[in-house]
Parts: C-alpha cells; structure tokens; sequence
C-alpha cells in the first residue's frame, strides 16, 4: 500500500496491497465484485489482524460513504451506515429522545466492526452491542446486497460475523425512551469474602479495575440509571477524587462521576466522545467465561498476580448477559468478562498472554474477537457450538472466499 496504515494502537500495520475509500455504495459494489479478497476496515480499534486483507488484498475504508443514521422515532429503530460511529451515532439518537441500552467503554469505536466482534459494555442484564441490532445489509462476494433481519434462519451468524460474509453497508438497532445515569466511584474492594453476583448486580452496569499488584479492586464505578434504584455498596468506600482506569492517567478524558445525572451516551462510556484518542499506547486482550465461575475465575487470576502485573496497566472485569449470535464469545452463556490493558510491547506481552490462557483454561474461555489472544483454532472448535452453521453460512454468502482473511481461515474455515 503506498499509505502505510496501522490499526489504532500501532501494534498492526496492515499487509494489504490496495486501501480504497469508496464514496457510493454503487462504488463499493464495484470494488468488491472485481476483487478477488477484500476486507472492511471499521474504525480500526482491534488488537490483531482480524481486519487485515493480507498480501493481493484490498482493505475498504467505509468512512468516504454517506454517514447514514436515520432514525425512526414513532418505530423507535434507526438505521445506520456502515462506517458510522458510535459517538455521532449516540449524538443523534439522544436528540430525537431515544437511547441505545449501552456502549462499550469507548464511543469512537464504529458500529459495524464493534458489532463483528461481540463487543460488549457491562451489565447481568445487558448483552453485548449487537442484541440491538434487527437487521443488517450485507455487500456480498459478486456486488449483491443481502438484507437478513431477525427471523431470519441465517440471523445467528449475520451480526457477530467477523467481517465474513461481506461488506456491512447499514444496520438496523432497536432503540429505547432515553434515560439518565449516574456514576458512583468506590475504591478498595477486597478480593477476599467478595460476593461477586451482589456486587456485578449493584447497578446497571459494574466494572472492577485492579492492577493486580495486590489482591482485590483498586476501583468499583457503579453506572446506575436514575429510573431504578440505588442499593447502598457496603463492600468500598467511595472515591474522593475523579479517576481514570488506569492509574496515573488524567481522569479529565473520563465521564463524569460524582453521582452527577446525565444523558445515557455522556456516562455508559468510560471515556469522553469530545476527547479523540488518536492512539494508543497499550496492548488488550479479554476472556469471556461463565459467570456462576466468576469466583473462582477470579482467585486463579490473584495466583497468577506476579506474572500478570509487571505487564499490566489495567484489568477490567465486567458481566455479559448471554446473546444469541452464534459466533458471539457470550453466545449462550451469562458471562464474567476480564479484560487486560497492556503495556505496548508485544514481546513482553506474549508470554504473558499465554500463562494467564492455561491459567484460565479450566473455565472454557473465549476470547474477544478483536484483541490479542494466543489460543489455537481447535482449542476454539469446541467453545463455539454453532461454528459450523457459521461456517456454512459463510460458504453460502461468500462461496469463493472473496471476505476469507488469514484470521478467517484460521478460526471459523478450519
Ligand atoms: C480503547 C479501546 C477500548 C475498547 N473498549 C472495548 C469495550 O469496552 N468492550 C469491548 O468488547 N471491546 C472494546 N474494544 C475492542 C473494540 O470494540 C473491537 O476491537 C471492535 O471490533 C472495534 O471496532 P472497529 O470498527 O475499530 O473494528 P476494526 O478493528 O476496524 O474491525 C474489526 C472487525 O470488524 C470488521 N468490520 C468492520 N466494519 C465492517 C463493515 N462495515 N462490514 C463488515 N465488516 C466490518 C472488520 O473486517 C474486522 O473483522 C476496545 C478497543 C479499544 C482500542
């Protein structure tokens, strides 16, 4: 390529020939049907080559085409173009008085490659960003565009697709009445006596952050919205000063706190819209395991802590409540997640990687999608028991292997 293009932390650089930025959807159709490999290109926020199209291949940049968010106040749905993100998304749909059910951690993250990967916010009672979604509409491998909606037999594997089957080029989400809600930061919750399931159901969405230099959180923050109510949180005392996850970071990039209300997408995020990352000095990876397994989970973490921490800048644990999307790391189970912000060195980080996946074998993990894992295909086979509906999904839509990347052959062909 003559731009040299890396994701957004700069630990890819991607291997494809051509990078193009189509303006139409009749372009886009064009590009595909004459290539014989492509790949899209969301906002490139994911950790691996999951996005990449490899050597001959051509990556597709969605974000020269119209920015579509059309939303439908009296259907409560809105229907958004496949390079739209979530910030100007969330912008949009609170002014019209509707709200999304949650976000991930950062909104500048695009909808369409979020969605692709099972990414996810927090809650017992919240999926991951793609439950909303109703229907998508999908370029495929000969410039055709296939519509599958829920009810479709073909919808498990249509939203959380890795980019497989074709070009995403809108989205359908349902939508809901806005709402307000509040963070309440606490600090210091000891591992030790911890009962996971009160804590993880305190509020609308719960995230634990502890650098693992000694056992239990450093930090609790509490999302709760202001129409259900707040339990008291005996287990840490609040946070007396404003926070970031990671410790030593300015806490002015982070949403308000305070218990002070407001708008659903100014406080769901962990990170401010207006504050743009242009990237990023870190390295993430993420495990998804049954949630009746949280404790234990979390005690063989606090045994690996020596290993962990001189690597880590921060580990966040989060809930997913079970989605139905076949290729989903939360398909079919309510989920404990346990997120790790690395340092951005990709030698140090590696090995560590791998000791923290055989420490956390015993739980049948299964990793995002879009960060930094180590585990092998066929470790992988057996955690995911739609693959292969996926997998001849992916041959029905794209027979010839048109959106088949290495990461694609590898994890869902076989
Ligand atoms: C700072 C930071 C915070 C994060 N926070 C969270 C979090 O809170 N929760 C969480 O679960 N994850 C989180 N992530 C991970 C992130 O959400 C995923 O990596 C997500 O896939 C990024 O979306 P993207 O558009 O950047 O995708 P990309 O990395 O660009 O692409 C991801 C995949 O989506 C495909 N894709 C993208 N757009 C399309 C399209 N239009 N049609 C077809 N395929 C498409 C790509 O081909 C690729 O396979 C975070 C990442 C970062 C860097």
């Amino acid at each position: 390529m003559a731009e040299h293009v890396t994701n957004w932390a700069g630990n890819i650089t991607y291997t494809a020939t051509e990078l193009h930025r189509p303006h139409t959807v009749a372009a886009l159709r064009a590009l595909v049907a004459r290539s014989d490999l492509v790949r899209v290109l969301g906002s490139g926020h994911s950790f691996n080559r999951i996005a990449d199209a490899g050597p001959g291949g051509v990556l597709v940049s969605l974000d020269a085409l119209p920015a579509e968010i059309d939303v439908d106040t009296a259907a409560r749905t809105v229907r958004v173009g496949g390079g739209v993100r979530y910030a100007e998304l969330a912008r949009q749909v609170h002014a019209r008085g509707l709200a999304l059910p949650n976000m991930a951690s950062l909104p500048h993250i695009s909808v369409a490659g979020s969605v692709a990967t099972g990414t996810h916010g927090s809650g017992v009672g919240n999926g991951p960003l793609a439950v909303p979604v109703r229907e998508v509409e999908i370029v495929t491998a000969d410039g055709s565009t296939v519509a599958i909606g829920r009810g479709d037999p073909r919808f498990g594997g249509a939203v959380t697709s890795l980019g497989a089957l074709g070009a995403v080029v809108a989205l359908t989400l349902d939508l809901e009445p806005a709402f307000d809600v509040e963070q309440h930061l606490f600090t210091e919750l000891p591992l030790h006596g911890l009962d996971f399931e009160k804590v993880a159901a305190a509020a609308y969405s719960v995230s634990l952050f502890t650098d693992w230099r000694e056992p239990g959180f450093r930090q609790v923050w509490l999302k709760r919205r202001t129409d259900q109510p707040l339990p008291g949180f005996p287990w840490a005392e609040p946070a007396r000063t404003a926070l970031h996850p990671v410790p030593g970071m300015p806490a002015e990039h982070c949403t308000e706190q305070f218990g002070v209300p407001g708008p659903w997408h100014e406080r769901l995020p962990h990170f401010r819209a207006e504050f743009t990352p242009s990237s990023g000095a870190e390295l993430q990876s993420e495990y998804l395991m049954p949630r009746p397994h949280a404790g234990e989970v979390l005690a063989a973490l606090d045994r690996i802590r020596d290993t962990v921490s001189p690597v880590l800048q921060t580990c966040e644990v989060r809930t997913v409540a079970a989605d139905g999307q076949w290729m989903s790391p939360a398909y079919g189970r309510d989920s404990v997640a346990v997120h790790f912000t690395w340092v951005k060195d990709t030698a140090a980080v590696l090995p560590v990687v791998r000791r923290l996946e055989e420490a956390l074998e015993p739980f049948a993990p299964r990793p995002h999608w879009g960060k930094v894992f180590t585990m092998s295909a066929a470790a992988l086979q057996n955690r995911y028991p739609r693959l292969a509906d996926f997998r001849s999904l992916v041959g029905q839509l794209d027979p010839g292997g048109t959106f088949g990347n290495a990461f694609v052959r590898e994890f869902v062909s076989g």
